[in-house]
């Protein structure tokens, strides 16, 4: 057996893995930043707040996207600690990436607002983390607000833990008080990482990992035995790729080079790999001479699934510039994707908007940031079409299920049935709002599950409804109807069969694809109108009378006319001669903005903008 360096006893006591989790805003970053200044792990003269909020776009909008883990140093009763602190992101979209960091470290931090109590993403994260045994330490943030309403949200949190009130610590994350105590809880109640002795190959977990331009691929690990240094080969257990350790070290939050990594201790592994693929969050890493046994490999690899797509244009006028900044969309996205491999990205081009891309990505937050990242990082000007699910279809020709990641695809000719995915709806509102957001409920294809009391003026609703109805504005109109007080959570859980059709429309007899969407039947004819409307308002009125269809499989729905311009400058022209007809158009429409031509009616690209758009 070759000879190992398990982390010893005595160092392993010292060192302590915890994470925060909390709604959105509850305080996570703040309660950090109070956790660095008081381990003087950052210069006072660098400090600013949400220091682990590494993006601009973070510190910007106010919310965390991307954990970012750092080392602490403490010294308590004596003795010299190691704090590892993981950020994790708070949002559902990232629910796979909760579950890895909580997978990394043995407690967490339970934080909660004072001013909002237990809200939704609360509850799904402490169910995560109780799933991976995580010792759990609840802790009440904001204190020092006037609208504090400390004494409930204990109750409420004793109550959902099942702990005495007295277990649950009070803080103002943002003047400090009770901050320190806090980490002196987490020295005595999270226990020290554990190493299992009768594995002696090294281990770690791959629970993130992010680009960069000198080190290449940077993979955030937590390791569970052996060591990792720098020149060993090493392998990804999943993806089987093999590389070399080009170096090792841990978080200030800053890479900091270090000779090894050892068992119990989280750090990062830099790879010099220039792609991402192959280097998957969830992944077991081994030595590759001395490698784990397969049943070894640590539990809970998880593929992330884009289940949200969207098509996205290069938003330029003129042919010249489209292609050029296509190339700068093409180019910007690939870099993303180097961070994020989790975005599906494929070319596409669109009647009227051109060349783009159909992307795919977890949910509706993930969209935003991507979008956000491009405009700002690249400086793009971009067109976001309006997002829609992905689909499954039984093709009955080779009798094999395919996926559908854009409506036009679906044929339902060639569909023995299509299925689309399923969430599992966890809102948690205040009593006082039940009737308005009930109301809420009632406009999706919901199914009912059940209610429960979080304490006497809170409920907790769990629905299970397509995931379709969901990323549309059901966020909005759920916060719109409870004055912001309910909050949601979602977990996709499996894929259904629903009546779903596909809805064409046509405008003067003409179909256009990129205005095609997969709708339920009951809904096709009133969507189709909704549409057909929207067009009308938008549409330029012509020389001519147009006719705009709605259509599912051939059969019209819906139907509306758009007249033809009052002082039509081809009326005399009465009968078929349609070239005469079109040389006037074209002489009226001189001076004025291009517009793209498209079979018989002028349709400019705005009006794809307006209608697409989401
Ligand atoms: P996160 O989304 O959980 O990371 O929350 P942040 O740490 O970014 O905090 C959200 C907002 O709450 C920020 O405006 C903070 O300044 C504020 N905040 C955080 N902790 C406290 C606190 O203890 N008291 C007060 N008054 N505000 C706080
Ligand atoms: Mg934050």
């Amino acid at each position: 057996m070759p000879p190992t360096s398990q982390n010893t006893g005595d160092s392993l006591r010292h060192i302590r893995n915890f994470c925060i989790i909390a709604h959105i805003d509850h305080g996570k970053s703040t309660l950090a930043d109070r956790f660095l200044e008081i381990t003087a792990q950052v210069e006072k003269r660098k400090m600013h707040s949400q220091f682990l909020d590494m993006m601009d776009l973070e510190q910007e909008k106010g919310i965390t996207i991307k954990m970012q883990p750092v080392q602490m140093a403490y010294r308590y009763h004596g003795e010299h600690y190691t704090l590892n602190l993981i950020d994790t992101p708070g949002h559902i979209d990232f629910n796979y990436e909760v579950s890895r960091s909580l997978a990394a470290v043995e407690g967490a931090l339970l934080l909660v607002d004072a001013t909002k109590g237990i809200q939704a993403q609360t509850i799904s994260n402490l169910y995560l983390a109780m799933s991976e045994d995580l010792v759990i330490i609840p802790v009440v943030n904001k204190i020092d607000l006037p609208n504090a309403q400390t004494a409930m949200v204990r109750t409420q949190i004793a109550t959902l833990l099942g702990v005495g009130e007295d277990e649950i610590m009070e803080v103002s994350a943002k003047d400090g008080t009770n901050v320190e105590a806090v980490l002196q809880r987490i020295i005595e109640r999270i226990p020290a990482p554990q190493v299992d002795e009768t594995i002696t190959a090294p281990r770690a977990l791959i629970f993130d990992s992010k680009f960069d331009a000198f080190k290449g691929v940077i993979a955030y690990v937590r390791v569970y035995n052996g060591t990792f240094s720098r020149d060993n080969p090493m392998v990804f257990m999943r993806s089987g790729l093999k590389s070399d350790i080009l170096e090792v070290g841990f978080f200030s939050p800053e890479l900091r080079e270090k000779k090894e990594l050892a068992a119990g201790e989280i750090g990062y592994v830099a790879t010099g790999l220039k792609q991402i693929e192959g280097v998957k969050i969830g992944d077991t890493l081994t030595d590759f001479r001395d490698q784990i046994l397969p049943d070894q490999v640590l539990a809970g690899y998880k593929e992330p699934q884009p289940m949200v797509f969207a098509n996205i244009f290069p938003q330029s006028e003129g042919e010249e510039r489209q292609s050029s900044d296509f190339n700068v969309l093409k180019d910007a996205l690939a870099k993303l994707t180097l961070n994020d491999s989790s975005i599906f990205v494929e070319q596409t081009s669109s009647e009227a908007l051109g060349r783009g891309f159909r992307c795919g990505f977890l949910g509706m937050l993930h969209l935003d940031i991507v979008v956000e990242r491009l405009k700002r990082e690249y400086q793009l000007e971009i067109v976001v079409t309006s997002p829609s699910v992905l689909y499954k279809i039984l093709d009955r020709r080779t009798n094999t299920e395919e996926l559908i990641y854009s409506p036009f695809e679906y044929d339902p000719n060639i569909a023995a049935y299509i299925q689309e995915p399923y969430v599992r709806l966890e809102i948690v509102t205040p009593k006082a709002y039940l009737g308005f957001v009930m109301k809420v409920l009632d406009g999706i294809r919901g199914i009912y599950q059940n209610t429960s009391y979080l304490d006497e003026d809170t409920l907790v609703i769990v629905y299970e409804a397509p995931l379709a109805d969901i990323i549309t504005d059901f966020y909005d109109k759920l916060k719109s109807a409870s004055s912001g007080y309910a909050s949601l959570s979602y977990d996709i859980i499996d894929w259904r069969t629903s009546d779903l059709v596909r809805l064409d429309i046509l405008i003067a007899g003409e179909l256009f694809e990129s205005f095609s969407q997969i709708v339920p039947q009951q809904k096709a004819a009133a969507r189709g109108r909704a549409t057909l409307l929207k067009l009308k308002e938008f549409l330029p009125r012509q020389w001519f009378q147009i006719t705009l269809q709605a259509a599912v499989g051939g059969k019209v729905v819906a139907r509306e006319d758009i007249g033809a311009l009052r002082k039509d400058v081809t009326g005399y022209l009465y009968g078929g001669d349609y070239s005469r007809k079109r040389k006037l158009l074209e002489k009226q429409k001189k001076g004025k903005k291009k517009m793209k031509s498209l079979g018989r009616v002028h349709i400019p690209s705005s009006v794809f903008l307006d209608i697409l758009k989401k």
